[in-house]
């Protein structure tokens, strides 16, 4: 998606674009994510900045492109003890509380928004400004979209893995094929071996696995995005001595503890649900998933249902790219003569593709 966005920047302000994929098709990150525009977890400063202004952009792009699916869905996140329901109100008191939509609800109030949310829980936080869209197929709409709008300026050469940067804005691809323009970006996503560690073999730039899950068709509207008070503890607008204090004296579930877990939820259009996650830091990872984590998530998310969950029809583990020092975006660098390495936005990389692209283009004066 970081790269099909820099090709919808680039295309948008009357440039030629060659977009080069080793795949037959997009199989990165960009598909395995929920799709969530995530904006509710996300740090004060450039990192909320970033996340409204592509929220602003999946919106506008979405009215272009409808099946990407972009719906402005928000997000609730139910608390079920007094500590989590502080941590709760201590976010509801930032300064960018309202930036956010940002309310806090109670239990009646929460299934106004979400009927299905009919299990036991306290409060739940809102987001108005969460949003969604369809990531397993939100690729091959942008390109559908880029074919019609570009007019012959945007072409897609799949199955060709770019090898070598042989002049100024000059790349070599795997069948031999140059292909030259007057800036190339590289945005590899997690694939940091080969041609980028040739190129920075310092990059400060981190992997991380995660497992996720869909189900069958729920059979009822999820009309918000769930996620669920172990989400405070790893997105950093929840940072707070209320947070310390759930940290200190509520322990997380040993499972989820030991997979760095929280719920994360979002209804796809065929009704299905697409839950997780977990996250995995050590090298190798592991090749194959986990029962144990999602055993404990599905549980989770009974909860909050107050019903059990339709069949598991997909189980699968994607790995993102972050930057080591969390608090970073992006991590953009010109890597040669007319070349730049995009990667690096981590858990947040869908959500804010978009302004990241736009970043880019503005820094490069296309
Ligand atoms: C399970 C999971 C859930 C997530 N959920 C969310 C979420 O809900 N919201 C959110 O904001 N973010 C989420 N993220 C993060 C987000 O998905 C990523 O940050 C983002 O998709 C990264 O996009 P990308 O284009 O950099 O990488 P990718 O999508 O991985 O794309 C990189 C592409 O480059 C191609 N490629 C690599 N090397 C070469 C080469 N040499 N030549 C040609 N092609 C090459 C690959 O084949 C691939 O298609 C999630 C990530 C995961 C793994």
């Amino acid at each position: 998606m970081v790269g099909t966005m820099h090709a919808w920047q680039a295309v948008e302000r009357g440039h030629e674009v060659v977009q080069i994929e080793r795949e037959a098709e997009a199989r990165g990150a960009s598909l395995r994510n929920f799709g969530q525009i995530w904006v509710s977890g996300r740090a004060g400063g450039e990192e909320l900045d970033t996340a409204l202004r592509a929220r602003e952009l999946w919106e506008r792009i979405g009215a272009e492109v409808p099946g990407l699916g972009f719906r402005a869905n928000g997000s609730l996140t139910p608390v079920r003890t007094p500590r989590e329901l502080a941590v709760a109100e201590a976010a509801l008191a930032r300064p960018d509380a309202a930036a956010r939509g940002y309310k806090l609800l109670t239990a009646a109030e929460a299934r106004e928004v979400n009927p299905a949310l009919r299990g036991a829980f306290e409060a739940a936080l809102w987001c108005e400004r969460d949003a969604a869209v369809e990531p397993r197929t939100a690729q091959l709409h942008l390109r559908e979209a880029l074919r019609t709008r570009a007019a012959g300026r945007y072409t897609f050469l799949a199955g060709r893995e770019v090898r070598e940067v042989v002049g100024p804005g000059a790349v070599r691809d795997d069948h031999g094929d140059v292909h030259r323009g007057d800036a190339v970006v590289l945005a590899t996503g997690a694939w940091l071996s080969g041609l980028v560690r040739e190129l920075v073999p310092d990059l400060p730039v981190r992997r991380v696995r995660l497992q996720m899950m869909q189900t069958d068709p729920l059979g009822e509207p999820l009309t918000t995005s769930v996620a669920d008070a172990d989400s405070f503890r790893y997105y950093p607008a929840y940072r707070s001595p209320e947070l310390d204090i759930l940290n200190a004296e509520q322990e997380q579930v040993p499972i989820a503890a030991e997979h760095k877990m929280q719920l994360l939820m979002v209804q796809r259009r065929d009704g299905g649900l697409t839950i997780g996650d977990t996250h995995e830091y050590e090298h190798p990872f592991a090749f194959d998933t986990l029962e144990d984590p999602y055993e404990h998530v599905t549980a989770v998310v009974e909860s909050f249902l107050g019903r059990p969950l339709p069949r598991i029809r997909h189980r699968w583990a994607g790995v993102y790219a972050q930057c080591t020092d969390t608090t970073r975006v992006v991590h953009r660098q010109q890597v040669a003569d007319g070349v730049w390495l995009v990667t690096g936005p981590g858990g947040r990389g869908m959500t804010c593709s978009p302004a990241i692209a736009e970043t880019t283009a503005n820094e490069l004066g296309w």
